[in-house]
């Protein structure tokens, strides 16, 4: 019952969303982009008019509190205004020339100082950058097979679609067009356990492994204390490399989490945020890396390396991520939003005990996240069997219709620079009141 009056409630909400959904629909395969909303059950997807800092304003006016910031996107708020200057800057003086301004040099030096790793490259998508590092790699150390922990998310780069399925690795049901079997060259294994990790790489050509350091695509999974330090071990004795993907956990701390907490990865992957939200990804290479990345280059045969593309390193992306890393991605910004997560993590433990629910609360860096099981999961699968969709979207959806938008992956609530503790709290009584309706007989 409450799931039908919040449909309903949101469809009397927002008519002009509804209006522009509709014509988005004649023309659009499956509607607008990223309709993710429509699994909620509601008959079209919200559309947004303008986002500013920790606020969306909606097409029908509203406005919501944003705990969903574009699943990390615009983590550093919406349109960050030392990024919006440089947009403005650059948006007279050219986009797409297939060559460099001085901004990419420069982006190149704050990458190397701030994460530690000497040799950097562009990317348009986090999805890119891990496809591109994945072929470096092959191509470094001639090895054909990449290794990942089951549940993980890279992005639609097609080798990590597999699962473990009652322990036998399967390609992902769901995935579309795809040519070939990926558990040839794909390899999927539990997170936190090492036995499973030697196992796997003593199988051999095992060119690396891909990895976000604490997982965050089936519900927040943290590595178990030393479990790194004796993997990055085993990784090293079988000739394999370390990919850490740090999209997500950039929200941990100005230097990402693998430099923080001593994990020396061969290669860093940063999309998202790293522009600010506009569109553009890295990758880092160790020197080592690097240089077998080089000698790889001369022995090619001349020709396309298959990697990279037009508009990569286009000039805008170049300006947004450098005035990102020099005024944006501040000490300052991630003390902000450290403090504040810690608050909003306190405050929904203290919800989840009023109502009685066994539910785990887990906070890594500006990120919270509530899932449906009593103790924290420590792998994929124990993550997946938290999952329940069709309560995540009850939250959801009536947390929307308080006005706050949390992501809609896992109940998973991220602060920016720009969120305060009255938006916080006004999190936590739209959450209260939620849960009780839910409750309510
Ligand atoms: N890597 C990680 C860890 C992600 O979570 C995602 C997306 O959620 C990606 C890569 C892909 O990012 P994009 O969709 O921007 O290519």
């Amino acid at each position: 019952a409450f799931l039908a009056r919040e449909r309903a409630s949101f469809a009397r909400a927002n008519p002009r969303s509804a209006e522009l959904a509709a014509q988005a629909r004649q023309h659009l395969l499956f509607g607008v982009p990223l309709h993710w909303m429509n699994d909620w059950g509601t008959p079209f997807a919200l559309h947004v008019d303008s986002a500013q800092g920790a606020l969306v304003i909606d097409a029908d006016g509203h406005t919501l509190v944003d705990f969903c910031l574009g699943d990390t996107g615009a983590m550093l708020g919406h349109a960050p205004a030392p990024v919006a200057a440089a947009l403005v800057r650059q948006a007279t003086r050219g986009y797409t020339t297939m060559l460099a301004t001085a901004d990419a040099a420069a982006v190149g030096q704050a990458l190397s100082e701030r994460f530690g790793l000497p040799f950097w490259q562009f990317a348009l998508s986090a999805t890119d950058a891990n496809r591109y590092i994945v072929r470096w790699i092959r191509a470094a150390t001639g090895r054909q097979k990449l290794l990942v922990f089951n549940g993980c998310y890279h992005g639609t780069i097609e080798d990590v679609f597999v699962d473990l399925v009652n322990g036998q690795p399967a390609q992902r049901d769901s995935l579309l067009g795809q040519v070939h079997d990926l558990t040839e060259h794909t390899v999927v294994i539990e997170f936190n356990d090492l036995p499973a990790l030697e196992a796997a790489l003593k199988q051999g050509d095992v060119a690396c492994v891909l990895a976000e350091p604490v997982m965050t695509n089936i519900g927040m999974v943290l590595p178990e204390p030393g479990y790194w330090q004796a993997a990055q071990v085993l990784i090293q004795q079988h000739g394999a490399l370390l990919v850490m993907d740090e999209t997500h956990t950039i929200s941990t701390g100005p230097g990402g989490y693998a430099r923080a907490h001593g994990i020396e990865a061969d290669a860093l992957v940063l999309g998202k945020p790293v522009g600010g939200g506009v569109p553009c990804a890295v990758y880092g290479m160790s020197a080592r890396l690097a240089e077998r990345a080089v000698k790889a280059k001369q022995d090619a045969p001349p020709g396309h390396s298959g990697i990279g593309t037009t508009l990569t390193g286009n000039m805008l992306a170049m300006a947004a991520m450098r005035a990102t890393l020099a005024e944006v991605m501040t000490p300052a910004a991630y003390e902000h939003m450290l403090a504040l997560s810690a608050r909003l993590a306190d405050g929904i433990r203290q919800t989840l005990a009023r109502h009685a629910l066994p539910w785990c609360v887990t906070q890594m860096g500006a990120r919270t996240e509530f899932q449906f099981c009593p103790q924290a999961p420590r792998n994929g699968s124990e993550a997946g069997h938290a999952l329940d969709g069709e309560l995540e979207h009850l939250i959801h959806l009536g947390l929307l219709n308080r006005g706050v938008m949390i992501t809609p992956f896992h109940n998973m609530m991220l602060v920016c620079p720009q969120t305060t503790v009255a938006q916080v709290e006004q999190l936590l009584t739209a959450l209260d009141e939620v849960i009780s309706q839910i409750k309510a007989p």
